[in-house]
């Protein structure tokens, strides 16, 4: 079936609706994304220099502890009882290391807390090794000790008054233990996979959530890379375990180290679903309202073009009866519509008015004609009405055809019938049956009242001078209709024979019918 205008604006506006929406959704999920992702690389470099800065404020601290001792341990560099009283102390307070050592210029362990059980052994691992070089504070490279722990040795060079280098005054952290890295930064473990983790200068894992990975080396990694170029920043990577991630990263400064905190990229996005459910739930309201304004909208849109159509449908050309029904045409296109349809009509309605006049109409007299007296009959018969009738003929017509010609012969004609509405004003309805024979019909009106018109009117043209300049002559037949007892074509053939037997009496007669 051909589908309505209210259909197609409707399938439009659906069409538009979701594409709208479907751009929006897409468009609103890639910059949701998007932020999300920055945001999470904002976090975690944020996040990495905060951790990088506490981690700088501890070792500058860890410094300055060692610093401060230093006379005291100057002045009992012979004394390993009075060295260990001042390790034990500074043990405590100093909080951040997990052991402290004095070792002798000659790389033997003077003094330990705790007592670790080296004490006067010659120490050669690489941290001490290394601050036995330079004779300056240094904060070592992870190695294993001869302990078997995985360290880092803080170290600061002591000198006595003559600035004879005498050992140094150590300070280690057990990475693979409880210290103060793991302090800081196991509390940042997070739950949606986001950790930090620490690397030394050479790319080493110095802290890791996962104490098996530490002293792992991650070179590999690319932050981890930006890192050992003394670089800090946020990058968006695969880490060396194939995992996608979000990363921040800072250098430290005091260890040259560096602190990476990420986030798992598919943890990052885990609020995108969250969003866009809500974005959905608050935008569905927006469009239900939108779709019942359009819903109504098409209805009045389609409205005066779907009335017209029905309209146009429904009416008849011959149907004059059908009304044309109140159409609100509120834009251009339906009312130019609308009038053109109504004009249309009009003029339609007219010339069928017109042919119809024609029809039941003679041309020659303008007198009504034997098609109009079948449905004048038909009518009165149905209204079971009274009726007289008067049936006239010329008298000797054909001669004044003769004489004058059929042209003149017409001109009579035309004078008998404006004589004859004339007299029979209001009451009678004239006919031309044919030829020169004419019907007066005189409906409520009963035989006498007939048989007085025709005689008016015969005295009316024997008196009267018709165009031909010669007077002429009528004869009438006139009669009743009698209802109950005859048809119609029986009362017409009565008084046809009222009219012959005018004829027969010689003319310019009036006879009533038997
Ligand atoms: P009567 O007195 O017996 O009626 O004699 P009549 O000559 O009138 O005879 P009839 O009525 O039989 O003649 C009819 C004539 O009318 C025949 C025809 O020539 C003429 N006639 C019929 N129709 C027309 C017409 O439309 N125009 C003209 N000019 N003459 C017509
Ligand atoms: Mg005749
Ligand atoms: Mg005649």
């Amino acid at each position: 079936m051909i589908k309505t205008l209210r259909f197609w604006i409707l399938t439009l506006i659906s069409f538009s609706l979701i594409a709208i929406l479907i751009s929006s959704f897409f468009s609103s999920y890639i910059v949701t994304k998007k932020s999300l992702i920055e945001n999470s690389l904002k976090q975690n470099e944020v996040y990495s220099l905060k951790l990088a800065q506490l981690t700088q404020e501890v070792f500058a601290s860890m410094q300055a502890n060692l610093e401060a001792r230093k006379p005291d341990v100057i002045e009992h560099i012979d004394n390993p009882v009075e060295l260990t009283k001042i390790l034990d102390q500074l043990l405590i307070s100093g909080k951040n290391f997990n052991s402290l050592s004095v070792i002798g210029s000659d790389a033997v362990a003077i003094a330990t807390s705790p007592n670790i059980g080296i004490a006067g052994n010659k120490i050669e691992s690489p941290g001490v090794l290394e601050a036995l070089r330079k004779k300056s504070n240094i904060i070592s490279s992870p190695y294993r000790a001869v302990t078997g722990r995985l360290l880092i040795l803080v170290s600061t060079p002591l000198f006595d008054d003559k600035n004879k280098y005498l050992g140094m005054l150590n300070g280690t952290i057990y990475l693979e233990e409880e210290n103060f890295i793991k302090d800081i930064l196991a509390k940042h473990f997070s739950e949606d996979g986001s950790y930090v983790f620490v690397v030394d200068k050479e790319g080493t894992l110095i802290y890791h959530p996962d104490i098996k990975r530490i002293g792992e080396n991650v070179r590999e990694n690319k932050v981890v890379q930006d890192l050992m170029k003394k670089q800090s920043g946020a990058k968006e990577i695969f880490n060396t375990q194939g995992q996608h991630v979000l990363a921040g990263f800072s250098f430290i400064e005091a260890s040259d180290w560096g602190v990476v905190s990420q986030t798992p990229y598919k943890s990052s996005l885990n609020p995108l679903s969250g969003i866009m459910q809500k974005m959905f739930f608050y935008t569905m309201p927006f469009v239900i309202v939108f779709y019942l304004l359009a819903f109504l909208l098409s209805e009045k849109l389609a409205a005066p073009l779907k009335n017209l159509a029905l309209y146009t449908m429904n009416s008849n050309v011959n149907d004059q009866s059908y009304e044309k029904p109140k159409i609100s045409t509120w834009y251009f296109e339906a009312k130019q519509l609308s009038e053109t349809i109504e004009s249309y009509r009009k003029k339609q309605e007219e010339t069928l008015a017109d042919f119809k006049h024609q029809s039941l109409t003679d041309s020659l007299t303008g007198l009504r004609n034997r098609r109009y007296l079948e449905l004048l009959f038909a009518d009165l018969l149905e209204q079971n009405k009274l009726f007289s009738m008067i049936m006239i003929d010329i008298d000797h017509f054909k001669k004044v055809n003769d004489e004058f010609g059929h042209h003149a012969g017409d001109d009579v004609l035309k004078f008998l019938a404006n004589r004859m509405v004339s007299i029979s004003i209001d009451k009678g309805i004239c006919i031309r049956l044919g030829g020169e024979e004419f019907l007066i019909v005189l409906p409520d009106a009963p035989i006498q009242e007939a048989y007085l018109m025709a005689e008016k009117l015969r005295t009316d043209i024997e008196m009267s001078m018709p165009p031909i300049k010669r007077k002429i002559t009528i004869s009438s037949g006139v009669g009743e209709y009698d209802l109950k007892e005859e048809t119609l074509s029986d009362f017409m053939h009565r008084v046809d024979e009222a009219l012959y037997d005018a004829k027969a009496q010689g003319r310019n007669k009036t006879v009533f019918s038997k």
